[in-house]
Formats: structure tokens, sequence, C-alpha cells
């Protein structure tokens, strides 16, 4: 009876929705054109899991179910511990309860691998002991996983701060990479935060193979050192089976959906530059009083969501919600929303990215360049302006903008603030503006490039049934 049973995974996500959503994403499709039958195991670290729980509510497909483990405690945690040591210790802290799920999901189906992504290496060893082939995959791009194999041994042949190297960085393939752009846990080498992403990286190698959240059209160079790289060094194979987001509606508002969508329905085709920071993003407040500033500025129609800002922090609703806060509407200069009536629309907190991204109206996109963020543009061809907080959004900075050539990064002043007169400058000049137009020919190219690469003969299409073969061979 067993054996008739479908080939079973077990996914594990990081904590933070950015990394359960392509998870969710690459279930879907391996259950709906692999057969496989998916469990999600779900780490707690303590904050309410109802987002959590709401997603995967709404997947609505028999074959995927899912467990959430027991919160774990990081009370115990420095008040300055990155919030990537935060992610990653919630997942070696959950360790012990994440066996004891796989052992009795093995014991009643036949589970052929333990599927991680980028922070949950430290879960091999579990796949490892219940004889479950462990993968990986990387919600990220083949630019930040180059960077994730290349750690250790940069962490052993230097000894300065990353920021101080005087010469940037050169992995195969990639454009030049300056310590500076480096993902941010990594800047300090005392920090916990440093200590768990090279821990996680050192395990890469253990996959049996690394699946990426990218295409082959849109890091040629890059897959291709990683290819030679799995022969001459024995890294894992990589293959690349994205973009992997989350299906877009037309765009079209009807009844009932978010107020910015009938707005964007009342604007002309390409004249709305988006500005939305991901999950966690927020800034200072005078960072945020120069950034309205410079929407005004620019004259340019444009949607904004806003977040209360926070001083201390650049992430700072990453693990909480917004909603939590004061109205992020009152942090706004006075009279700012009366000036621009008519020609932006603020969103406090959230709005349905995705929709807006596919909206005809929608001609630019100011992005803080989390992966998720970036495909979405790609994949609806909206050209960007990188402005990068935290995480690995620096790197993904560096490769939208010097690589693939589709953002503008933005410019600091001494104090690390984007200016209003550059912020009106980016804006003109994307939106409609002739120095934009390279960018936005480049993105309509790979918005035509990410729907071959998902066709039915697409790269990534035979990617995924590539690996959902070897999958299938394991037991
Ligand atoms: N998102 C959204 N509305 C918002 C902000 C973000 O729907 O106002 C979604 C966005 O579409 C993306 C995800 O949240 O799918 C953010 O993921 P990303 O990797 O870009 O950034 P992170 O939040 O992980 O920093």
């Amino acid at each position: 009876q067993q054996t008739l049973k479908p080939p079973h995974l077990a996914i594990v996500p990081s904590p933070g929705l950015g990394h359960l959503t392509p998870l969710i994403e690459l279930a879907k499709r391996l259950v709906v054109h692999h057969n496989f039958a998916v469990t999600f195991i779900i780490p707690n670290d303590g904050s309410s899991m109802t987002p959590q729980k709401k997603i995967l509510e709404a997947v609505n497909l028999q074959s995927i179910s899912s467990t959430f483990l027991p919160p774990i405690d990081l009370d115990d945690l420095p008040k300055d511990a990155h919030i990537v040591a935060r992610i990653i210790l919630t997942m070696t802290r959950s360790l012990s309860a994440l066996r004891d799920s796989l052992k009795v999901l093995n014991e009643s189906t036949r589970v052929v691998a333990l599927i991680v992504d980028v922070l949950g290496s430290d879960a091999f060893d579990v796949a490892i002991e219940c004889n479950v082939a462990p993968y990986l995959f990387w919600s990220s791009n083949a630019m930040s996983l180059s960077f994730g194999f290349y750690l250790p041994s940069l962490d052993e042949t230097t000894s300065c701060a990353y920021q101080d190297m005087l010469e940037p960085v050169q992995l195969p393939g990639c454009v030049p990479l300056h310590g500076r752009d480096f993902l941010d846990p990594v800047h300090d080498r005392n920090n916990l935060g440093y200590k768990a992403t090279l821990s996680v990286s050192k395990k890469f190698k253990l996959a049996y193979g690394i699946m990426v959240n990218s295409f082959m059209d849109l890091e040629p160079e890059i897959f291709k050192a990683l290819k030679d790289a799995q022969v001459s060094q024995g890294f894992p194979a990589v293959y690349p089976v994205g973009p992997m987001i989350k299906p877009s509606s037309t765009g079209k508002s009807d009844g009932g959906e978010h107020e910015c969508l009938s707005w964007l329905d009342s604007q002309p085709r390409g004249s709305v530059f988006f500005v939305a920071f991901g999950s966690g993003g927020t800034h200072s407040l005078e960072q945020m009083k120069e950034l309205a500033l410079g929407l005004e500025m620019s004259g340019q129609r444009f949607l904004w969501v806003v977040r209360t800002p926070n001083e201390t922090t650049k992430n700072g609703t990453y693990f909480s919600s917004d909603a939590q806060q004061k109205d992020p509407l009152s942090f706004l200069p006075d009279g700012f929303l009366e000036r621009t009536k008519g020609v932006g629309l603020v969103v406090p907190s959230w709005a349905p990215q995705i929709q807006v991204l596919s909206h005809e109206s929608t001609g630019g996109f100011l992005t803080h360049c989390g992966w998720n963020s970036a495909l979405e543009s790609i994949v609806n061809g909206v050209p960007l302006i990188a402005w990068p907080l935290y995480a690995e959004q620096p790197t993904n900075a560096v490769l939208l903008a010097d690589d693939i050539k589709i953002a503008w990064r933005v410019k600091m002043n001494d104090k690390g603030i984007v200016e209003a007169q550059d912020i009106a400058k980016y804006a003109r000049g994307l939106i409609e503006g002739d120095e934009g137009r390279l960018l936005r020919n480049k993105m309509k190219e790979l918005k035509e490039a990410a729907k071959v690469a998902l066709s039915q003969q697409g790269s990534s299409t035979k990617s995924l049934a590539e690996v959902a073969e070897i999958l299938k061979g394991h037991k």
C-alpha cells in the first residue's frame, strides 16, 4: 500500500513571510506538475503565526498540509543580535521538534527529501539522521548563492572588516562586489549574526541539490560559473527554477479590493511610481520626510506604502506588524496629503504589491530590493530604483543595477540620507525621462524572458522537472 502513496517532501521555511511565499509556489508546482505530496513544517519564533496560517490555508490543495512546531524562546539573545541571528537560532532551536515531526511523518509516508531555504541549512543534520535527502531552496538569486559558497573561504583568508576591504571581491561570473555591499549580517564579525551566517554557509555543501529562485537568462554567467564550480570544486548541483512568485491577478479592481487598485484604474498607462519597502522596511523620520518631499517635487503620480518611522532599525516591521503602531500617515510633512491629492496616493503599512505591479498604470518601482519584490517587478516588466536597506538587499542592488541593468541605485549623502532632489530625479527619469529608456526596454525584454523560462519547454520548467525526477529516485 505504502508504495502507492505519492513521494512526500518535507519543507521547512525559515521565519518571515518572504521565505514562506516562494516555498509555497515551489510546493504547488511540485504537487501539480510532478505528483508529490508536501508537508510544511513551520518553526515558530514566538511571534504571531497568524499570517503564515492564513497563507497556508489559502493554498487549498489536498496534497499540501502543514504542521507548526512549538514556539522557541529567544529572550536570552543580546539586544544587538542581528535579525538573521534570530532567524537562524529559531531554526536551530527548533531542530529537536523538527526531528520528532520528521520521524512521525516518515513512519506514515515515504519522505524522499527535506527542503529548507537560505537560512535553514542547520536542518540538514536532522535530514541526514532521518535518512532523508537534504535539499536547499535558495529563495534569492544566483549571485548571493555564489557569495554564500565563497563566504567560508573569505572568512579564512581575510581578517579586516569587510567594509574596509580596498578591492571588491570578484565572485565567479559576477560583477565586482564591494565589502560594503555584502549582506549586512556579515558586516560585524563579532555579532552573533555573522557566526550564524557563516555556519549555515558552511553547510551548503551538504545539500544534494540547490534550487534557485532565478532563471538562466537573468544571470547566465553566474549560473555557468556555478556549474563549473560543481565540476571543479564539488559544490552541489544548482537548478534555476524561478521566478517563483505568488500568482498575480489581472490588476483590475473588482469590487471589494484594495482602494489603491481602483485609484490605479483611473491613472494613465505606465504613469505611476510605486514606492514600497517589503514586509520589514522602515526609515527614520528625517528620511521619511525627505522621501515625501522628493515625491512631491517629482511631479509624478505615485503610490506610496507608508510605514511608521523607526530611528533604530531599517527592518522595523519584519517581526511585528505595522498595524500595532501609530498611524504612519501622521508622520508625513504638514500639508503633504493636501498638496499631493489627486497626483499621489499614500497607503498605510501594506498594499497588494503584486496586483499593483501587474497593473498597467504602474510604470516604475522604488524598492528595497528584497528578492521577491525584484522578481515580481521583472515578471511584470516594471523598471526599478534600488534602495537597499538590510539583509542581502545591497548585493541584490548591485546585481540589478550593475549586472542586469534594470535599476538605478540611490545615492546617499554623508548622513546616509537619500535627498529629495535625487528622489525627484529618479522618479522622473524612470517613468518618462530619456535616460530611463534603456532600463525600461531591458525590463520589457526580461519580462518576456521570464515568461519563456516558465513556459512548457522553458529552461526553469525543464530544470524543475530534472530535479523532480532526481527527488523521486531517492530511497
Ligand atoms: N508585499 C506586499 N505589500 C507590501 C509590501 C510587501 O504585498 O506593502 C509583499 C511583496 O509583494 C513580496 C513580499 O511582501 O512578495 C516582500 O518580499 P521581499 O523578498 O521583497 O522582501 P522582504 O519582505 O523579505 O524584505
